[in-house]
């Protein structure tokens, strides 16, 4: 009997365990999507592995009565290259999260194994079978056509001649068949040259290629040419006949490198990303299985890309925190690269002007291979000021200072632009009432609501709920409400108040809601349609203007206030980012950094684009916390719509992860309820992290089986713990 083990996805239960069904009648396979039926249901789910048993065995019957059958095998090939099948299982075991979970995550919608599977879209076209001994010369030349064109979409052979087509399909010259959508070829420009590289890129390059390490961490100032340098050691790859993978953290964000890959490299090229609707993901997923596009340009979950001859992986923009999944399986790209990378043997360039602690640490002590890039490629970082706003004179304005407004008007006066970073959307973070000082709280989530002016609502900036604008103050009943703070709605409106010449642009979530809406406003300005481009931290990234000569960052340091142990590090990544747009071409740059604290490491290192000496500091509070590099931490985060719930399930699993004095167990600590859940967090921190992942596992064996218990989600090195 032949028994085929297989992974399925059940609705309500997390279940992580193969199930045995009968595959005597099926071409059933390794990675072969499978329909089963499960307790009546029919579900699908994933063959992990094909045996033969003796009839009679044990392993021939559950519960006494013979395997089910299976009901089909849905794929013809397995969609799941061997090598990413122990991805997967890797994957589960370095995240503590269900295999299944981990298939899922690996591929587009339209092949994950669910119940309802989408539909992969068809289309119908002609096929070259042979000649007949009695065509016309007109027919052999219809004929002649499809033979040298190969399979054609049906449409586009009948317009050959729908009657001599007609014709041929009839004398079983040419056969009809069907087979799924290909992505079709897109128009590209005119083929870009490379750039002669500079002293310093050749260097690196050189370092790059010569380097024994696996993984390099390029750590280059921003404007150093660290992208001219990637498409080098890609073009060389690419040469050599083998696949490159390029991993950017928002392809929204970074249209300028999606351009500067595709000019370059032509139909070769992959792009990969969320914004892709399901049949494109497909689409662009075949392409790279079918080997016709050799270089893929993706987000996060292009790390899965179906690649067997992959020779380089450059991950840009390392220490992003949108290359950790927030969701189940909550892994890293950085992780998966590395281990790909391992698999087939090539090298991985973790690039960065700011790279994460962990990887700079690393890199220092000889794990990773470091290669730097210290100078701009025009020779000229940009200037920094830094205003004390303690001291400002708040009538002038509430949120830019003198300096800064100066610096605005010379800007509009030369017809240069200005950048302002502002990492707060809407109109101001909170409503209060004027009598009694109650703010407005989302009744899902125990945050305060922020105001939007421009649609007269109040939003939850967690849930995304809106609601009216309240009149009457739920607790005195008075009617005067202040909104204070600012957002960038209000910065927006500050901004042309004060500059009523200048045309400005607002860039954050609220403006960029709907489909391509970034890429249209990043044209626009790119078009100098505008002098000010206002915004979120969505605009101090990778940009590249040559005409932005000035960028204000404002509140620069609201971000140090937040409890989590990367919050100096974010805001001096935002710092560095967001100054790193200024000044990037010919005329040179400034930057104003305006802070309630000037004096704090993070400003001062930011203002003087200082990496190391940020490291260094930051790196003493690491220690003297006990946090991350030095240590690896676990979050466990129970959630329940009941109050209690969580607490206690957090409770009962510290208590058994106590047993173990290889590593600490801090909590249970009571977080604020989202979207309607109460939540409750353990932190698991130890020097040993393979040792509290399998006392983990342990525990979570016992606490999966337990139905009253709260939902559990698990972290493993988590980038934020609130
Ligand atoms: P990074 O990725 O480090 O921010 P980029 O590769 O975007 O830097 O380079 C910054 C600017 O310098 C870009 O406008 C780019 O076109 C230009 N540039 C980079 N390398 C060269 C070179 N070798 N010669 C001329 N210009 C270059
Ligand atoms: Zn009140
Ligand atoms: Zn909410």
């Amino acid at each position: 009997m032949r028994i085929a083990k297989v992974w399925i996805e059940h609705p309500v239960l997390q279940l992580d365990q193969v199930f045995s069904y009968d595959a005597l009648q099926l071409p059933a396979e390794k990675g072969k999507r499978v329909s089963v039926d499960f307790n009546g249901r029919q579900i699908v789910g994933f063959v992990d592995a094909v045996t033969e048993v003796d009839d009679g065995q044990p392993e021939t019957q559950v519960n006494g009565r013979p395997l089910k059958p299976l009901l089909s095998v849905l794929d013809e090939n397995a969609l799941i290259t061997p090598e990413l099948f122990e991805l997967a299982k890797w994957m589960a075991e370095d995240t503590l999260s269900p295999v299944i979970s981990c298939f899922q995550a690996m591929l587009p919608s339209k092949l994950k194994p669910k119940s309802s599977n989408q539909k992969i879209k068809m289309e119908q076209i002609a096929v070259y079978v042979g000649e007949h001994p009695l065509l016309t010369p007109r027919q052999k030349e219809v004929l002649g056509w499809l033979r040298t064109e190969g399979p054609t979409v049906l449409a586009q052979w009948r317009k050959q001649s729908p009657a001599i087509t007609r014709t041929l399909e009839k004398l079983g010259c040419v056969r009809l068949d069907s087979r799924t959508v290909k992505a079709r070829e897109e128009q590209v420009g005119q083929a870009e040259a490379f750039l002669p590289l500079n002293a310093d890129q050749k260097r690196v390059v050189q370092e790059i290629q010569t380097s024994t390490q696996d993984v390099i961490l390029l750590h280059g100032v921003t404007g150093s040419g660290k992208t001219e340098v990637y498409l080098h050691l890609a073009r060389q790859v690419l040469d050599a006949g083998q696949q490159v993978l390029i991993l950017v953290p928002e392809i929204s964000l970074t249209p300028q490198m999606v351009a500067r890959v595709k000019g370059r490299f032509q139909n070769d090229v992959a792009i990969y990303h969320s914004a892709l609707n399901n049949q494109q993901k497909y689409e662009q997923y075949c392409r790279v299985f079918e080997k016709q596009a050799s270089i893929v340009v993706g987000t996060r979950s292009a790390v899965f890309m179906p690649f067997d001859h992959l020779g380089l992986i450059i991950l840009d923009e390392e220490h992003d925190s949108s290359y950790k999944q927030d969701s189940l399986p909550q892994y890293h790209c950085r992780d998966i690269a590395i281990h790909r990378a391992r698999h087939f043997g090539c090298k991985v360039i973790l690039g960065s002007a700011t790279p994460s602690l962990e990887s700079y640490a690393r890199a220092l002590k000889g794990v990773y291979g470091l290669a730097e890039l210290k100078e701009r490629v025009n020779r000229q970082l940009p200037v920094c000021t830094v205003v004390d706003m303690k001291n400002q004179n708040r009538a002038q304005s509430g949120i830019l200072s003198d300096v800064l407004r100066q610096k605005i008007a010379d800007r509009i006066k030369r017809g240069e632009q200005a950048i302002l970073l502002l990492n707060r959307r809407g109109y101001s973070p909170l409503i209060k009432c004027g009598q009694c000082g109650e703010t407005l709280q989302c009744p899902h989530c125990d945050v305060a609501l922020s105001y939007h002016k421009s649609i007269q609502k109040m939003k939850c900036h967690l849930c995304g709920s809106e609601f009216p604008l309240v009149t009457v103050c739920p607790k005195c009943g008075s009617r005067t409400f202040a909104a204070p703070g600012y957002g960038t709605q209000k910065l927006e409106e500050e901004v042309a108040r004060l500059f009523p010449q200048a045309r400005v642009l607002r860039m954050d979530a609220d403006t960029t809601s709907r489909k391509e809406a970034h890429q249209k406003l990043l044209e626009q300005f790119g078009r100098h349609e505008a002098d000010i481009l206002v915004g979120t931290q969505m605009i101090a990234k990778g940009l590249d203007f040559p005409q932005v000569t000035l960028v204000g960052i404002l509140n620069a340091d609201a971000g140090t206030a937040r409890p989590d142990f990367r919050s100096v590090e974010m805001t001096f990544d935002l710092i560095m980012q967001a100054a790193g747009r200024s000044g990037r071409s010919q005329t040179p740059g400034e930057v104003v950094i305006q802070a309630f604290d000037p004096n704090h490491f993070a400003v001062v290192a930011g203002s003087r684009q200082d990496y190391q000496s940020f490291f260094y500091q930051e790196m003493q509070y690491r220690h003297l916390g006990g946090y991350p590099p030095y240590t690896y931490l676990i979050a466990l985060t129970f959630s329940d719509v009941r109050p209690d719930r969580p607490k206690q399930s957090a409770q009962d699993v510290a208590q058994a992860l106590r047993q173990s004095s290889l590593f600490k167990v801090l909590g249970p600590s009571d977080l604020f309820k989202l979207q309607d859940r109460y939540r409750s967090r353990l932190v698991l921190k130890g020097k040993n992290l393979d040792q509290m992942k399998a006392a983990l596992a342990q525990v979570l064996q016992e606490y999966r089986r337990q139905r009253s218990q709260a939902h559990l989600s698990i972290d493993v090195n988590p980038l934020i713990l609130e």
